[in-house]
């Protein structure tokens, strides 16, 4: 179970382009649970994306957002919507937001940021992955996590020992920027590794941020919400 809760609205729309068709998609497992996916999400997201102006071309809730076939199957049903969109908003943890940027091809904003598993750990038959870092990047590293993907956590680019395309800490391991320099390029993004970007608030990664421990008992009150 990853605990995640929506962005404010205005860092959502920062990372759309002017006028961008948007398609909307919420996680209906564990997003929905928390109180940052569903239907409920969905209508937030519409509105606020509207009121941006951008076009919502369409909008899908789908069960389990970290299984990429149900991805799939659920958007090749409306394929028609899915063409038209420029770009993907998904309320979800960072491996749903992931797994649609992997299965769609096209540009991904997350339209939420992942703080903490949830009494218990989840588990999911892929190979995206969430360290949980409450300051979601993925809207600018062509939705694959710079943090999972690079054995360093690097945040900015790769470092000195990325060699034609491998990490240097592996002999065989694809260099996790190389990646997202790759997937950047396919998406015609590069324009996103000259975007200035603040260091990392490290204190959103504690594993449970204090103002949801308010007691002993804050994994139960959390669910009553
Ligand atoms: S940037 Fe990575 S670790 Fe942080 S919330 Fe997004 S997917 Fe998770
Ligand atoms: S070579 Fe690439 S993946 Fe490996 S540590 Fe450096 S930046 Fe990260």
């Amino acid at each position: 179970m990853l605990v995640s809760e929506l962005k404010p609205i205005g860092e959502i729309l920062g990372s759309l382009r002017p006028g961008e068709r948007v398609f909307v998609v919420a996680c209906g497992g564990c997003a929905q649970t928390t109180g940052a996916g569903g239907e409920k999400a969905i209508q937030t997201l519409k509105s606020a994306v509207l009121e941006g102006e951008h076009p919502v071309v369409g909008a899908l809730e789908i069960p389990f957002l970290c299984n990429k076939a149900l991805i799939g199957l659920k958007l090749s049903r409306v394929r028609t919507t899915v063409d038209k969109a420029e770009v993907f908003v998904v309320a979800s943890c960072g491996v749903g937001v992931q797994a649609v940027a992997t299965v769609t091809g096209k540009p991904t904003v997350p339209a939420s940021n992942t703080l903490y598993y949830g009494a218990f750990q989840g588990v999911w038959p892929a190979e995206e992955r969430c360290a949980r870092c409450g300051e979601c990047v993925l809207a600018e590293t062509g939705g694959i996590c710079p943090l999972t993907v690079c054995p360093k956590g690097l945040l900015h680019g790769p470092c000195g020992g990325s060699y034609q395309g491998e990490c240097e800490l592996e002999p065989g391991r694809p260099c996790g920027w190389q990646k997202i320099y790759d997937r950047l390029a396919e998406l015609g993004r590069l324009d996103l590794f000259e975007k200035f970007r603040p260091p990392k608030d490290r204190r959103r990664a504690l594993d449970v941020p204090l103002s949801r421990r308010r007691t002993t008992l804050w994994d139960l009150e959390f669910w009553e919400e």
